[in-house]
């Protein structure tokens, strides 16, 4: 295992403290991600303010932390993280509905969010019902359903960047399939931009997207979403499954025999285990069909 750094001395401690942020030392990943995987995070660093952030990022070097959203969709080491994981809260999980305007904390619940636009008849997150995690998260990775992307009604984007605020128009961001060019950053608002619609048809689409999940997903044992990026023209879970690796157990973790671009813990699953047939996975698809699986989880090691 790798020497610890105390990227957070105790005067730091303190100083975070009297901020407003809350600090767990050696805080295991597995309690805190959807996966149900992960050793101990070095600190565990709840951010419930903006000015508290500004006093961690003026303290803290950018290559000592790692900022997590609701970590739906990461996979962390069996041997933890050395450095701070981050949390914004408070402030941070907090939105607001003017007419068309949607203004969301990075830590806002993206479920919550879908749910108060539908009761507002604004139309534009039908397509992201069912998806966990944050609004931050979301907006990082451009999360979405086929070519519904979150990213279609972002108006712009507030961020940290080197301990400074920017706002980024939509214009300067580029967006792609589960990706964004918000790299390097601590997003702390969205501001988006919905249509008004019928409510019906917005709760209409909503139940259907939640269905097809709820039919098409292993819901029901911890995962982390789709372990890979869909190649171009192609779905990453049926290559995987024409593959015949579809129920394909090693050690704790399980190709789900529902989706097969979804791995699944049956219990006691180790990120070497989840890796070993991800790599599996990887290889075979390569071998039989000379496609390349592009991660979509985050590997954090
Ligand atoms: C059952 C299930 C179904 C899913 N279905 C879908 C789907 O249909 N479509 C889809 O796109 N995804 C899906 N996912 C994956 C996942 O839920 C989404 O990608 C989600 O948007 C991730 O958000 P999060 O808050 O959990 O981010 P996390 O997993 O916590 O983080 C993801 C990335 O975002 C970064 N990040 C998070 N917050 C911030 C911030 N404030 N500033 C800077 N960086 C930040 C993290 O550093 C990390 O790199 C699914 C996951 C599960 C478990």
């Amino acid at each position: 295992m790798e020497k610890r750094r105390r990227v957070i001395n105790a005067d730091l401690i303190k100083t975070l403290s009297l901020a407003g942020c809350k600090i767990l030392e050696n805080e295991p990943m597995s309690k805190r991600c959807s996966f149900k995987i992960g050793g101990g995070a070095d600190f565990f660093v709840e951010i419930p303010t903006e000015k508290a952030l500004l006093v961690f990022l003026q303290n803290i070097g950018e290559e000592n932390f790692f900022i997590l959203g609701g970590a739906t969709n990461i996979l962390f080491s069996d041997n933890g993280y050395r450095g701070a994981i981050v949390k914004l809260t408070e402030e941070f999980a907090q939105f607001s509905i003017k007419g068309n305007a949607v203004t969301c904390g990075a830590g806002a619940s993206l479920p919550l969010v879908v749910k108060a636009a539908a009761e507002n008849n604004l139309s534009g997150f039908e397509s992201l019902a069912g998806i966990p995690g944050t609004v931050g998260g979301a907006v990082l990775g451009n999360a979405g359903s086929a070519a519904k992307w979150i990213s279609n009604s972002v108006e712009s984007v507030e961020v940290f960047r080197n301990a400074k605020k920017e706002l980024l128009k939509r214009e300067e961001i580029v967006f792609e399939y589960r990706s964004s060019n918000l790299k390097n950053v601590v997003i702390t608002k969205i501001n988006f931009t919905l249509k008004k619609a019928a409510g019906n048809d917005i709760l209409k689409e909503i139940s259907e997207s939640i269905n097809r999940r709820a039919q098409s997903q292993p819901l029901n044992t911890p995962n982390a979403g789709c372990i890979f990026k869909n190649p171009k023209d192609a779905s990453a879970g049926k290559l995987i499954d024409e593959s015949g690796l579809k129920g394909k157990s090693y050690g704790g973790a399980k190709i789900s025999e529902i989706h097969a671009n979804f791995i699944v813990n049956t219990g006691a699953a180790k990120a070497d285990d989840v890796l070993y047939l991800a790599e599996l996975a990887k290889k075979t698809v390569k071998e039989k069909f000379n496609i390349n699986l592009e991660y979509e989880i985050k590997i954090i090691k």
